[in-house]
């Protein structure tokens, strides 16, 4: 009996969305006046948060607004797992704080970076304010629409606070028996989807040394950092994720985030 084995590629994509944005004015509402939310310091190029994320210069605060579609919420564990990276990379000493909200299926069959956005602004109810930021994430039922044959889209970080996770190809992909587990799978890919907010890497946060694989885009080239991108075939899942655990920021990387204000 011949073994079929399957090898699924990792692709970790980064998305520029150019946004318009239509803002109403104040509403006058018997005389008081309400202000509106201002939703556009949420809707910029990805990466152009990195300072005010990683530093506490305007925001002491964080609040990582988490949807998930019902029946795929993330693991516990992978939410702790992204709260201790925060703790441990970004300056935030008011607050670490998670918010997590379950919807129906919105009944795509599957999602670009600009139908989860459009998504977004239907759910998001968490802006920055004050001194705090916000970060949107957005966990899927189905998978992207740049899914092939041979490779498939596990996360995205498509506006400077916002990052979708392709949380049913997650599943699938883990229930394999030659795959890293769901958590690791998970935690992987939502720490690398926050590495490409804080500006990871030459993405809003300047390079402190040549690392940047410049022909896999805003990734680096070390193979076992977080922000690697596995693009050529040949590599599978294994060769990203080794030893069943989580890979972590390389020091080239961490040196970058130090210097933009960060840990
Ligand atoms: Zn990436
Ligand atoms: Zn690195």
């Amino acid at each position: 009996m011949t073994t079929r084995k399957i090898l699924w590629f990792l692709l970790f994509t980064v998305a520029a969305l150019t946004v318009s944005v239509s803002c109403s004015g104040d509403d006058d509402n018997g005389g008081m006046t309400i202000p509106d939310i201002d939703k556009t310091l949420n809707r910029q190029g990805t990466g152009t948060s990195a300072r005010d994320l990683l530093s506490a210069e305007k925001y002491s605060r964080i609040i990582l607004e988490i949807v998930y579609v019902q029946g795929y919420e993330p693991n516990a564990t992978s939410v702790n797992n992204l709260k201790s990276f925060i703790s441990e990379r970004m300056h935030k000493p008011g607050a670490i704080d998670v918010e997590m909200t379950q919807i129906a299926p919105p009944g795509n069959t599957e999602y670009s970076v600009d139908d989860v956005f459009e998504l977004e602004k239907e759910v998001r109810t968490k802006y920055n304010n004050d001194d705090q930021i916000a970060v949107f994430a957005f966990f899927a039922d189905k998978g992207s629409t740049e899914n092939e044959d041979n490779k498939v889209v596990l996360g995205a970080a498509y506006l400077n606070t916002s990052f979708v996770i392709y949380e049913s190809t997650i599943r699938e992909i883990s229930a394999r028996s030659d795959t890293p587990s769901r958590t690791v799978m998970e935690s992987t890919v939502i720490q690398h989807e926050f590495g490409h907010l804080l500006g990871l890497v030459n993405l809003g946060t300047d390079l402190t040394s040549d690392h940047q694989d410049e022909a896999n885009g805003h990734h680096c080239d070390v193979q076992d950092c977080l922000m690697y991108y596995q693009a050529e075939t040949g590599g599978n899942i294994s060769d990203v994720i080794t030893g069943g655990t989580i890979p972590e920021l390389d020091p080239q990387c961490i040196a970058d985030l130090q210097a933009n204000g960060g840990k």
